[in-house]
């Protein structure tokens, strides 16, 4: 899936994560800077960072922690009808939802061991109601030393490792929830990523997304200097149309997509989609234990 360094000597080469078709002849992306290419498949639409860093590199140079700074320095310099956007957004979201991750997880999620994929530190983790027994994958050695110890408190662990491998400690149909927050734009092979996460919820059980909506208005407006561009740590930009068709296509049922969950001015959304209950191992018991001796580190 990723070969090596492209032209430019930076990052790996990929076709499109959606489709496969092989884009490299196709024209760069305005919104490609630095190196960094970004193309938009000419099959599918599909935008996508076409040579991004291996996971070696992200684990080691481009980690979230020691990029995040930079963002705060760039929300700084933001322009007055975005900060009046968020205005809108922060009114928005204390009408509507408080901390939406923790509700949707109480609404959707059966009591059990839920796992947070790209869990960061741990933060959700932390919030989640205690019946709630905490797994996580997360790429950054600091972050994922992090949120062990609150998941270890609690009965479950981290694995320090990037998703589609991570997920393979896992027993099938183990989680009775899956949470992906920010994770599923920084991820190189999402298909892969979305079709591991499918395998080890239980049938009927629900995974949430949350990314940045590359066809927000945002966007459209700021242009190339949307927040949501983020180079190279954002490698798939998702629209509404995409991330239906990348949940469909891995065999997830979508339950919850509504407009308040891709409000055109927020520059993320949300999605909930569950794991179809008729296609699997449904009357097994699940044994309630991770399978894999190796630890998080
Ligand atoms: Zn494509």
């Amino acid at each position: 899936m990723l070969n090596s360094a492209d032209s430019t000597g930076k990052g790996s080469y990929r076709f499109c994560p959606m489709c496969g078709l092989d884009n490299r002849n196709g024209r760069d992306s305005v919104y490609s800077q630095a190196g960094w290419i970004i193309k938009k498949c000419t099959r599918c639409s599909f935008v996508y960072l076409e040579n991004p860093p291996l996971y070696e590199e992200l684990q080691k140079t481009f980690a979230w922690e020691e990029t995040s700074h930079h963002v705060s320095e760039e929300k700084k310099r933001e322009f007055w009808f975005r900060r009046a956007i968020r205005r809108v957004e922060r009114y928005k979201d204390n009408l509507l939802k408080r901390d939406k991750v923790i509700a949707l997880i109480n609404l959707y999620f059966d009591i059990g061991p839920v796992i947070d994929i790209g869990c960061g530190g741990g933060e959700v983790m932390a919030r989640m109601n205690h019946q709630y027994r905490p797994y996580g994958i997360e790429i950054s050695k600091y972050l994922a030393q992090k949120a062990q110890s609150v998941a270890e408190a609690r009965g479950g662990r981290v694995i320090c490792d990037n998703a589609p491998a991570g997920l393979t400690n896992f027993e099938r149909n183990f989680f009775t929830g899956a949470i992906m927050s920010a994770f599923l734009e920084h991820e190189a092979a999402p298909c892969e990523a979305l079709t591991m996460s499918r395998e080890v919820l239980r049938p009927g059980g629900y995974l949430i997304v949350k990314v940045p909506n590359y066809a927000c208005i945002n966007r459209v407006i700021m242009g190339r200097k949307w927040c949501g561009f983020r180079y190279p740590d954002h490698v798939s930009y998702w629209t509404p149309k995409t991330l239906r068709k990348a949940l469909a296509d891995t065999g997830f049922e979508i339950v919850q997509f509504n407009i308040w969950d891709r409000f055109p001015t927020s520059d993320n959304m949300w999605l909930v989609c569950r794991k179809p209950t008729g296609t699997a191992t449904f009357l097994n018991p699940v044994k309630d234990v991770a399978v894999s001796d190796s630890r998080a580190q």
